[in-house]
């Protein structure tokens, strides 16, 4: 792979990511007792409490959409970390390279999806 096909999957690289992080940012917020870059903690909604009892309402639609956002939170902020550490090969000089055989990754199958970290056959 020459270093302008590098270029140009680091660019789709850093928008896809920026496109996640944007998405990760309506469903959850950065967890901040970790202080990990790359860790998200779901959003627990808040559709208002109950007025009848002045009680913290955790409605029915909050727990469901929390844990829609859970599962999001999860898909999303391991996306980020994939796109992450294949950005972190290119810089190293190792992107493209199976991570299982260590056999070079079908060119096209990295245009299709630049985060993959296994050939073809390694992720059956
Ligand atoms: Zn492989």
């Amino acid at each position: 792979m020459d270093s302008k096909q590098l270029e140009d999957i680091k660019k789709n690289l850093l928008a896809e990511k920026k496109r996640m992080e944007a998405a990760l940012g309506s469903v959850s917020a950065p967890d901040k007792g970790e202080h990990v870059p790359g860790n998200y903690e779901a959003k627990f909604p808040n559709y208002g409490d109950d007025p009848a009892t002045e009680l913290e309402d955790n409605s029915p639609n909050e727990v469901a959409d929390f844990q829609n956002n859970l599962t999001v939170t999860s898909d999303l902020s391991e996306e980020v970390a994939r796109i992450n550490a294949a950005l972190v090969k290119i810089d190293a000089g190792t992107y493209g390279v199976c991570e299982k055989c260590g056999k070079a990754i079908d060119p096209k199958r990295l245009k299709a999806y630049p985060a993959a970290a296994h050939c073809m056959d390694c992720s059956k």
